[in-house]
């Protein structure tokens, strides 16, 4: 099988140029000028069209267990929506049980994708209960393919890991080339500002905010990147919000560390106040970090655009507005009695690229949603980039078709958009898969279980 995209315009991570680009069965075989089709060859004109690597999503939580419920896209709606929105590559986050090992939560993640999956995928592996098993554990991630880990300093009484823990987790990764990632909040306090606002009776959504400020991040951020710094490992700070937080990176990386960080689509839109939403509605924005100010939104854009911050992501994690009810997952409704009930996260896997074109400069978006995640999590050269020998994960991109975000249109199973009514300009058109055709305009040519596990191996420092 071949397909010659012919007369596109190929946007890189460098740059962008005009080539030719022929796919032999599911990889890149050759770019360059005028490009001669055979007969067997199917010739897609791409003339004023863009030619971009599949989007490349590392984080993303789908069908993930929270608050007695699940986040409401699985791997096949998930992954569906995602495509939608020109990304071909996600990798979600296994997360341990308490007292479990790391196998089993690798099994258990990878039966959740099993027969569904419809983008490839990876993951990385979550620790929340370290013991001399669970430490003994980690280098053999290696071998299943995972080659990154994640902590979180913040849900007490959950999934909240302390400085011990860590620190014992970082040294660990140094020593096996491997990549930590860490949600930096300082969740101690967190914990005692949830009570308080509770005890007072202040129930509303708005309150998720005022509990978690952004100097806590700013706090956790600088004491996640310290210890990192003694222990010698990479860190990747991940849904960076604040400017307290980029301005920590922006110092450690100044100073020679391997630190990085991303931040995600809704941070670079919106803002806390979306909270105060009468009837409830302020919880459809309730994630953590929380939304920040408008301040905020500006720095972190800039921080994309001058490298201060290196990838930028989803934290996909949707939850119904108006769950529990039509076969519906229990959503949002569980927190109208107390904020601290609300499930986390919001929808937006499909929107990162569409709502991103706008604010970056061509090469610099291709950058931080495709190359650079590819290359700081271990898939690149076979994702993240259109080169000779890559996987033809191709995207088919219309500079100037415009639409307006809605619920009622987009693919992620989900009766809200975080995003209503807002406007964008540059969409998908066509989305290729390992060279099969797997969204084409509104309609979807995928099929369940076509996504393929990724074995990573160890990223680099950007
Ligand atoms: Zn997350």
């Amino acid at each position: 099988m071949q397909i010659l995209f012919k007369n596109g315009t190929i946007i890189t991570a460098e740059g962008a140029c005009r080539a030719d680009l022929l796919v032999v069965n599911d990889k890149i075989a050759q770019i360059g000028a005028d490009i001669l089709p055979t007969a067997a060859t199917q010739v897609v004109d791409c003339t004023d069209r863009w030619l971009l690597p599949g989007g490349v999503d590392v984080h993303t939580h789908f069908d993930l267990p929270v608050s007695g419920t699940h986040s409401s896209d699985d791997f096949f709606s998930g992954g569906r929506a995602a495509a939608f929105g020109g990304t071909t590559t996600h990798i979600d986050f296994a997360i341990q049980s308490k007292g479990g090992t790391l196998r089993a939560a690798h099994d258990t993640w990878r039966a959740k994708a099993e027969g569904r999956a419809v983008i490839d995928y990876g993951l990385h592996m979550t620790i929340t209960d370290l013991n001399d098993a669970v430490a003994a554990e980690i280098p053999h991630m290696r071998e299943l393919g995972i080659t990154s880990l994640k902590l979180l300093m913040a849900y007490k009484g959950s999934v909240m890991v302390d400085d011990a823990t860590l620190f014992r987790v970082m040294q660990i990764a140094a020593a096996n080339d491997m990549l930590v990632m860490t949600h930096c909040e300082n969740g101690d306090a967190i914990a005692q500002l949830q009570a308080d606002f509770i005890a007072q009776g202040k129930t509303a959504p708005r309150y998720h905010a005022l509990s978690r400020p952004a100097v806590l991040e700013a706090e956790a951020t600088t004491r996640a990147l310290a210890l990192a710094e003694v222990a010698g490992c990479r860190l990747y700070v991940v849904h960076i919000t604040c400017e307290g937080a980029v301005e920590a990176l922006r110092k450690a990386r100044t100073r020679g560390m391997p630190a990085m960080g991303e931040t995600c689509i809704q941070y670079l839109h919106l803002t806390a106040e979306k909270l105060d939403q009468p009837d409830f509605e302020g919880a459809k924005y309730v994630c953590s970090p929380p939304l920040r100010t408008a301040h905020d939104v500006a720095v972190l854009r800039t921080a994309l655009r001058d490298g201060s911050l290196q990838a930028l992501s989803t934290d996909h994690c949707p939850f119904w507005f108006a769950g529990g009810e039509n076969g519906r997952l229990a959503g949002k409704e569980l927190g109208r009695q107390a904020f601290t009930k609300i499930p986390n996260g919001v929808p937006s896997v499909e929107e990162r690229l569409k709502l991103s074109a706008d604010l970056l400069e061509a090469s610099r978006w291709v950058a931080v949603n495709c190359t650079q995640p590819a290359r700081i999590f271990g898939l690149y050269p076979r994702k993240g980039a259109l080169l000779v020998g890559a996987d033809a994960d191709i995207v088919v991109w219309n500079p100037s078709k415009q639409g307006v975000i809605s619920a009622k249109t987009h693919h992620m199973q989900v009766d809200y958009s975080v995003f209503e009514g807002m406007t964008y300009r540059g969409a998908p058109e066509r989305v290729y898969l390992r060279g099969k055709l797997i969204v084409h305009d509104d309609q979807w040519l995928g099929t369940a279980g076509q996504g393929v596990y990724l074995q990573r191996e160890s990223g680099v420092w950007l």
